[in-house]
């Protein structure tokens, strides 16, 4: 074995495969792959073999089409036979709700150049000859889905890999890494030690445990899985026959079903409501190309329903159940990227579907690790969504619940119950007293809005039991004094003699004054927007920056690739430390004053100024902001004081009218203002002038910030998008993200959040458009649950255009 490659994989599964394929294709010549025992030998050599290109995300749909894509690829370069049959398919609705889902995927689809069409249930009959039509509504159809031979296709991966120079060693078994102090890797197996730039966690089944080797806690979890194989089947052979093509593949949502043909019979597999994890603790490193005793009953609920949508089934003899175990994050997705304070160390891991998502994730990974950036917008299967909050048991019962409800609909509006709550500020208690229906993000709970006695939250496409409440609460912060929980932002000080000059080289903006504040976006390399934060000198030394709290781990991941150990400089975050709370409206500056006893006028407490200041009993960092868009205050405290100072602001404020606001009416609110948010309208794929943040690059200043020169190249040639904010007149539907935005009869565009704008009384989307056309006043509609609406771009915020009040 060689002693030193540039890169190791370890793990010879699908996605191990696809990743040398990627790393040698793209350049990187000296990687190795180490496979424990036999290519496959985890849980790709039982899989279905089963592609689609449909996922919730449509940045995950796009490297799911990349994937599949990429077959005819392999197959040539390797010249290995991968049994590719690609079938089409349809994706079945059993109620009117799956079916308003469905097409809100195939509208999704539209701005992405997927191929699927909406079809009706007897249409779907006609593609899918097994299936009774009387128990669907409709059905989408996607000519992309098909399967192929598992091993095979991994064979072919790691054949072509061979091919562009990757070595593959089979039986060795990474057994310990060690990280050197130059940052290189020492990869220790029975077979004796590699040494390594990088490193790849593509252990599949024993990811956690090649994780465990560099002290990390992935939240990965292994499920049992059957699918039945039945023997041959008389209408399968004349469906053959006559049509001279194979049964398609059928997803039966409802039913928690996939088919398709398995020689002259057919394959039907099912996630079980009551699912089982398979080794929770530890996988042994003895399991290598078993099965699991199959356990009929735990599937009989899904098979009688199955037998019953695709009558076929109940004469045929079952030949065979496979059960299997495979790898879940809690929420499905994917476990890639880097991780923070292992530099070289590389997740591929998690990957629930490796012959829909292999490709995409070697591709991304390979892009990552060789050019700094995974080249697509990866945000949903990044490894830093999940922080050091995560725990085994939090993973154990968040993958049940991902697992149980794989084929079931998530509404917009709806909130998981699994693992919750985890995270809780001091002020949990009081706000679901007064009616809070909370929503968790990164671990945290946090109000979403405050149900009147009696009301209760419905699950809907459409707009639901919260509009009227939400809209009052709307009506509370513009018209007297809201307050909403801030603690879900991430907040981190940055401290030390070199603070300025790191942070000036950090962020694209001007570095502020003492006791001022700034937006401060941040770049990457490639000049795209990787963060937005308000950025605060408290003295001279000493910065407050805040930033999206999901966001939290990829922000420190970053901080650190960048902290300089030659300079005096350290990073805090201050998670659970310091929490916040903002009040908003007009009367806020009264209630200020009131609890604070100083003199908050224009005069003495500026817009974008922040002050050390009491609270009733308590200090705090108090800052004359608003998200709102109206005269505001957001204020941050020690934890332990967060209750007292809410209960100070409630008393206060009960005079003046003083209410409660969550997530939605903020949501509602800050649309009026075309104020953009974190992973909505500001991702890793657009640049700041596209995005509208340009105001707040200061591309004239000295420090060579990073991206500086890709964001003046931006700023030269205009991007390519621009977002636009759209009042839609809307029905009883408003958007809720990823619709396609037309413009005279074409799709050009993509909506990336919206909702209703209480306040002005209209429906509001905001989206990318092509800089070309960003301009043209008329031809708008935005597709809304499968209904093309007209809408007009809003140039100008709908509320307070001018900013007076905020500044006021
Ligand atoms: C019953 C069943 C049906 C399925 N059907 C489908 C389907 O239809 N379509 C689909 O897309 N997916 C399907 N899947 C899921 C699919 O199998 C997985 O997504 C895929 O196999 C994941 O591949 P992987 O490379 O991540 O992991 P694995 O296949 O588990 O590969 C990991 C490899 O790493 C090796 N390894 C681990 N640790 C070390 C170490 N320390 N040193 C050296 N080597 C190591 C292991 O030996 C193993 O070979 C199915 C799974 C099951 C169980």
């Amino acid at each position: 074995m060689k002693s030193h490659a540039q890169a190791v994989v370890i793990g010879g599964g699908v996605v191990g495969c696809s990743v040398l394929f990627h790393l040698t294709k793209l350049g990187w010549k000296d990687c190795v792959l180490l496979e424990r025992s036999e290519l496959t030998s985890g849980s790709t050599w039982h899989a279905a073999g089963g592609m689609h290109t449909v996922n919730g995300d449509p940045n995950v749909a796009q490297l799911q089409q990349y994937t599949i894509k990429l077959y005819e690829e392999i197959q040539e370069i390797s010249g290995q036979e991968i049994g590719l049959h690609l079938t089409g398919g349809v994706m079945l609705a059993g109620t009117q709700d799956r079916f308003d889902w469905l097409q809100s995927l195939h509208a999704k689809g539209r701005y992405l150049g997927m191929e699927t069409e909406v079809i009706s249930a007897e249409e779907a009959a006609k593609i899918m000859p097994l299936m009774d039509p009387k128990h669907f509504v409709g059905a989408v159809y996607d000519p992309i889905e098909g399967h192929l031979d598992p091993s095979g296709t991994t064979w072919a991966y790691a054949k072509a890999a061979q091919k562009q120079g990757g070595e593959i060693y089979q039986q060795t078994r990474v057994e310990a890494l060690h990280q050197n102090e130059d940052g290189t890797w020492h990869v220790h197996t029975d077979q004796g030690d590699i040494h390594a730039e990088h490193v790849v966690n593509a252990g599949g089944l024993w990811a956690r445990e090649v994780g465990k080797m560099v002290g990390l806690e992935l939240p990965v979890l292994a499920m049992e899985h059957m699918y039945l194989l039945t023997e041959d089947m008389e209408e399968v052979k004349r469906f053959n026959e006559s049509s001279g093509k194979e049964v398609p593949h059928a997803m039966d949502f409802d039913g928690e079903l996939y088919l398709r043909q398995e020689q002259k019979g057919m394959l039907m597999g099912t996630y079980e409501k009551a699912c089982v994890p398979w080794q929770p603790d530890a996988t042994p490193w003895d399991f290598s190309m078993e099965l699991l005793p199959p356990d009929l009953d735990r599937i009989t609920p899904s098979l009688e329903v199955g037998f019953q949508h695709f009558p076929a089934f109940e004469t045929a003899g079952i030949k065979k159940i496979i059960n299997g175990p495979f790898t879940f994050a809690p929420d499905g997705n994917p476990l890639v990227g880097p991780v923070r304070d292992l530099p070289g160390y590389w997740c591929a891991c998690a990957v629930m579907a490796g012959f829909s998502q292999g490709g995409g994730v070697g591709l991304a990974l390979a892009n990552w690790m060789i050019e700094g950036d995974p080249g697509f917008d990866v945000w949903g299967m990044d490894v830093s969504r999940y922080g050091e909050w995560i725990t085994k048991s939090y993973t154990n019962v968040k993958v049940r619940e991902n697992y149980s409800r794989r084929f079931s609909i998530r509404f917009p509006n709806e909130e998981l119950p699994a693992g919750r709550p985890l995270r809780t500020t001091p002020v949990y208690d009081l706000m679901l007293s007064k009616g809070a229906q909370m929503g968790e993000a990164f671990g945290l709970e946090q109000p979403l809005w405050f149900a009147p006695q009696g009301v209760e939250e419905v699950f809907s496409w459409k707009r639901s039991s919260d509009f009227q409440p939400v809209s009052e609460e709307v009506k509370t912060v513009r018209e007297r004094v809201g307050l909403m929980e801030t603690s879900g932002f991430a907040k981190y000080v940055v401290q030390g003699e070199d603070a300025e000059l790191w942070l000036d080289q950090m962020l694209a903006c001007k570095i502020p004054k003492e006791g001022r504040m700034r937006l401060a976006p941040m770049l990457n390399e490639t000049g795209k927007l990787i963060g937005d934060f308000t950025l605060t000198r408290l003295e001279e030394e000493d910065f407050l920056m805040i930033g999206s709290g999901v966001a939290e781990e990829y922000h420190l991941r970053w901080f650190t690739e960048y902290l300089d150990p030659e300079l005096d400089v350290h990073v805090v975050p201050q998670s659970s430390t310091m929490l916040g709370l903002a009040i908003a409206g007009p009367k806020s500056r009264e209630l200020m004053e009131n609890v604070s006893s100083y003199d908050c006028s224009n005069e003495h407490f500026r817009f974008m100024e922040m002050k050390l200041m009491p609270v009733g009993l308590c200090e705090c960092l108090v800052g004359r902001v608003s998200y709102t868009g109206d005269l505001g205050f957001e204020i941050w405290m020690e934890a332990e004081n967060q209750r007292t100072v809410f209960q100070t602001l409630m008393e206060a404020g009960e005079s003046l009218g003083i209410g409660l606001f969550g997530l939605r009416a903020l949501n509602s609110l800050r649309l009026e203002k075309n104020y953009g948010s974190w992973a909505r309208e500001y991702r890793p794929i657009y640049g700041p002038l596209e995005a509208g943040l340009d105001r707040f690059v200061a591309y004239d200043k000295d420090a060579d910030f990073i991206g500086k020169e890709a964001a003046i190249e931006e700023k030269d040639s205009g991007g390519k998008l621009r977002l636009k904010t759209f009042v839609v007149d809307a029905k009883d539907a408003d958007v809720i993200g990823d619709e396609p935005i037309w413009h005279n009869g074409e799709v050009k565009g993509w909506v990336t959040s919206g909702g209703y704008a209480h306040a002005s009384g209209v429906s509001v989307a905001m989206g990318y458009i092509p800089k070309e056309i960003a301009e043209q006043e008329t031809g708008w509609e935005i597709e809304i649950l499968g209904e093309l609406r007209p809408c007009k771009v809003q140039n100008q915020p709908l509320f307070d255009p001018e900013a007076k009040i905020m500044r006021g």
